[in-house]
């Protein structure tokens, strides 16, 4: 085990020059880069990884260096420590692993074309140039490029272009700024741009295969966005342009560089005239979330890696805020309630989770970190806590000091809360310390006991899990005054209940509002008190009901066949988010019944009982009038409805189908997948089939080409099935970027489950090779978990992956993952005969 030193803590780089030479008919890079700073001893170490060393000096003198690979390093030998200017000079390879410098590839009008860009979170600067590549290690840049380049081809970086000589271009030095953080980029690319009110130059690129107009949402949404942040924060935007860039091949969803954010196309790139609202609201988040990194993240950065919720738990809560600013009318934060906090919710619950701040040494482990559901959504949450805990007003006064204080430079967590605590007189720290440092969260158990209204908080399991006394600072945010604001204790009395119910005149409630990071357990009395009064509940407060009632279901708290009988009670519910909490209940069931079967009938029967009068209201068609509540209810009712396989909604579906079968993009995107998807199962053919693949290599716009592929990974015909996985590793039909999407597709539909899991099994070296550096690898394993139901696949599961448990950065998803499926497998056999029972009564 080789040992893992901080390298800034020898060698503190203050300034850069970095020439690189890039050429993409070759896929050469020949570089040059000086490194001025102070060096605190005679050995220093600099972060190099796949490049190859010509030579090392100092003052135009050669020094002695040595590579050591382990530690991704060039071991050099000064003359002796304080201030140094290193000059070296190398040269690497130009690779498609999608990190580093790489290129991207795509067409037009038939002719292939790349374009090359970069991606350096977390440590692959060190793969461009030779650097400190350790967040803490900020430096200025001065950035020179030169490259095969074409007429008319454009060249980006975080710094405008100060000058082009002899076909190399300078960019103006940057701020002091850490290495992740660094980014270029160049080729054949169309823009839009526009200015905000304070002067900051904003501006959309993507390559020619687009339309023009497919860069306009971004470029609104991301002018308003700065504007937003700029007044919020109190501070300034630090540089003088914010270039969005859509990158054809990427693994991640977006990349905050400063100056130069990166994105999957499908992130930023829409089509004004037909996108779901959905979609729109997604691509704006997405943005939101990467300009409150310009501030949070960019100009004040983690100090180390174990921190990197700061980062992202932040701009996860951020794009919320500006995005609920900039267009209050979408209540965005309801696609917080339907999105973050069940994921967190879910995966949080399983022992062995991480928590949100980790300790974190090995560079291999560092990619693990980025766990969705704990850095980005669990952490969103705990900051929700926090602001609804002090207020906006503390909030934006307690950031605008850390700003002041850390611009520029690092800061760790305590920072933060040392900020909001000043401003708030309110000690953030000591609450929101038992969120951060502690995985997991609990389950408050509200009850009458002998007359008396009590809570008690036990950690929440779903499957096995060791009770180790963990205790919570619990915002209960209860609806009587009585109970505490902060809920410290392992249990509490709060009076009696029959005098507390008299004067509080409503069912007693923790949690309004679903902010705090924790679920409920109401005993019968109190339970059925709220059930009630439950159309008197807003719909945040039913799509919670419904919320904590599954998670308890999954947990064995109670059984799934009571939760059963309520879901009616939602059925005919206009709002799109009580509907979603209904059908993620609602499809849980399918995990009881088996393909084929009587129970799996009645189940169907049961979705078409649910869908039947929404679909009656709602239809196919969105009137021109219609809230957005109907926009983003019909598809959770078109879904339904089509698994009912209500004869009358697949017929219709295949009408819309016929009369756009030769211009299927126009149809409209909300319903597109739908029709698609229908047709393949239910009238599939080769032809079909072949058309699709064909259109879904052809077409530019990412939501287009998401149905075809949600509709092609549904067949149920074993040919087609066999012939879509020799596609997975054909790059020209589906890209690595994408694979994972095809994969999960394949493995959840029960008649290409058996296909999909035997090729990963069977190329697993080789989806390593492909996308094994990608910071999302392991999530090919938590897909699988996320399908596997029986014994004998998790038999298949342990046999697999077990042999690969100490891979680093694989131990904790391979773990986490095991128990995923056992406690489904245990949850199912249990079970099953009683939810069968409750469905069929349902349907009686
Ligand atoms: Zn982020």
């Amino acid at each position: 085990m080789a040992e893992f030193k901080r390298f800034y803590t020898l060698f503190q780089p203050e300034h850069y020059n970095i020439y690189l030479d890039i050429n993409r008919a070759t896929k050469e890079i020949s570089g040059k880069t000086t490194i001025e700073g102070e060096a605190t001893e005679k050995s220093i170490l600099v972060h190099q990884k796949g490049l190859k060393i010509e030579s090392v000096e100092v003052a135009d003198q050669a020094v002695p260096f040595e590579i050591d690979n382990d530690i991704d390093a060039i071991k050099i030998e000064l003359l002796q420590a304080g201030l140094t200017a290193l000059t070296i000079k190398y040269n690497a390879p130009l690779t498609d692993t999608m990190m580093g410098i790489y290129p991207s590839y795509y067409e037009v009008n038939g002719e292939k074309k790349q374009i090359i860009g970069t991606q350096f979170e977390t440590n692959f600067a060190r793969q461009a140039f030779p650097s400190i590549d350790e967040p803490e290690a900020k430096a200025k840049f001065d950035i020179a490029l030169k490259f095969d380049e074409q007429p008319g081809e454009t060249v980006l970086s975080n710094m405008p272009e100060v000058r082009e000589e002899n076909g190399v271009h300078y960019f103006d030095t940057t701020v002091r700024m850490s290495t992740y953080l660094v980014a270029f980029a160049f080729g054949d690319l169309q823009s839009k741009q526009t200015t905000t009110k304070s002067g900051v130059k904003v501006g959309v690129f993507g390559t020619k295969a687009h339309k023009a107009s497919e860069l306009d949402f971004a470029l609104d949404i991301a002018k308003r966005s700065i504007e937003f942040y700029e007044d919020f924060y109190e501070t300034p935007y630090p540089l003088p342009h914010s270039w969005q860039l859509a990158l054809p091949d990427f693994s991640a969803g977006a990349m905050e560089n400063w100056g130069l954010v990166t994105y999957r196309e499908a992130y930023l790139l829409l089509d004004p005239e037909n996108t779901s609202l959905e979609v729109k609201q997604r691509v704006a988040t997405v943005i939101a979330h990467e300009l409150a990194h310009q501030w949070f993240g960019d100009l004040v950065t983690m100090k180390w890696w174990d921190d990197l919720w700061l980062n992202e738990s932040f701009a996860n809560m951020m794009e919320y805020v500006s995005i609920n600013a900039i267009e209050p009318d979408w209540n965005i934060w309801e696609v917080f309630q339907t999105t973050e906090a069940p994921m967190a919710l879910q995966r949080d619950a399983t022992d062995g989770v991480q928590s949100v701040h980790v300790q974190v040494n090995n560079p291999a482990e560092i990619d693990a970190l980025f766990d969705g559901a704990i850095v980005y959504a669990k952490g969103a949450r705990m900051l929700v806590m926090a602001r609804a805990l002090i207020g906006d007003d503390a909030l934006r006064a307690g950031l605008k000091n850390y700003f002041a204080a850390h611009h520029y430079d690092n800061a760790m967590g305590a920072d933060l809360w040392k900020a909001l605590g000043d401003a708030s007189g309110i000690d953030v720290g000591a609450v929101m310390n038992s969120w951060l440092e502690q995985p997991g969260y609990p389950v408050v158990t509200a009850g009458v006991v002998d007359g008396q209204l009590t809570l008690s908080q036990d950690q929440f399991f779903i499957g096995e899990g060791k009770e180790v006394d963990r205790q919570w600072q619990i915002p209960l945010k209860s609806n009587y005054s009585v109970a505490p604001q902060i809920f410290k204790d392992k249990g509490i009395t709060l009076g009696d209940y029959a005098k507390l119910r008299k004067e509080n005149d409503a069912p007693f409630r923790l949690n309004v509002g679903n902010e705090s990071h924790f679920i409920v357990k109401y005993d019968k009395t109190l339970l059925d008190d709220i059930l009630n009064h439950v159309d008197e509940l807003d719909s945040i407060s039913q799509l919670q009901l419904l919320q904590d009632l599954r998670l308890l279901a999954e947990g064995r708290q109670i059984s799934y066949a009571e939760v059963v009988p309520l879901l009616s009670r939602f059925a005919d519910s206009h709002s799109n988010i009580v509907n979603d909490a209904l059908y993620s209940v609602a499809n849980n069931l399918k995990k009881f019944v088996k393909s084929g079967t009587d129970s799996e009938t009645n189940l169907r029967q049961l979705f078409d009982k649910l869908s039947q009068k929404s679909f009656a209201r709602l239809g196919w068609n969105a009137n021109s009038d219609e809230s957005n509540d109907d926009q983003l209810t019909r598809p959770y009712v078109l879904n339904a409805a089509l698994y009912a396989k209500n004869a009358k909604v697949i017929e219709t579906a295949h009408d819309l189908f016929m009369e756009n079968a030769t211009k299927l993009s126009d149809l409209a995107a909300d319903i597109r997948v739908f029709v698609i998807m229908n047709e393949v199962k239910n009238f599939g053919s080769k032809e079909l089939f072949a058309h699709l693949l064909k259109t879904s290599r052809q077409t530019s716009d990412p939501s287009f080409k998401e149905d075809i592929r949600a509709a092609l990974t549904s067949t149920t015909d074993p040919e087609l099935i066999a012939e879509l996985i020799t596609k997975f590793e054909d790059a020209q039909t589906i890209k690595p970027q994408d694979l994972r999407g095809w994969f999960r597709g394949v493995l959840a539909n029960d008649a290409g489950e058996q296909a999909a899991w035997d090729w990963i099994r069977n190329d697993w070296q080789w989806l390593e090779d492909t996308v094994g550096g990608d910071m999302e690898f392991t999530t090919y394993i938590t897909v699988i978990a996320g399908v596997f139901k029986t014994q004998e696949r998790l038999d298949e599961f342990k046999a697999f992956f077990e042999p690969k448990i100490n891979t680093p950065g694989l131990t904790r998803e391979i773990q986490m993952d095991t128990k995923v499926i056992e406690s489904r497998v245990a949850l199912v056999e249990a079970e099953e005969k009683s939810v069968n029972e409750a469905i069929a009564s349902e349907i009686k």
